[in-house]
């Protein structure tokens, strides 16, 4: 990407965001696992996700209580 290009790349773009159980893509290399206080709290699952395709930054987040839990762009 050129200067404060802030576009995605089409693959991103399919990804439900807040939809626990939405699939990623084969572009995304994990950074491994977030220790946020609401993953500790909730017992979810947190892990931090980046493209390799356009480097943006993805959050998922696995929370059996929070039906909007999922992919979150960050
Ligand atoms: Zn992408």
């Amino acid at each position: 990407m050129k200067g404060g290009d802030v576009a995605i790349c089409s693959e991103c773009e399919t990804i439900a965001q807040h939809t626990r159980g939405a699939p990623g893509h084969a572009g995304l290399i994990s950074l491994g696992p977030v220790r946020s206080l609401r993953a500790v709290s909730r017992k979810a699952t947190h892990e931090a996700f980046v493209c390799v395709v356009c480097d943006t930054g993805w959050d998922y987040l696995d929370d059996k209580r929070d039906p909007s839990a999922g992919w979150t762009r960050c």
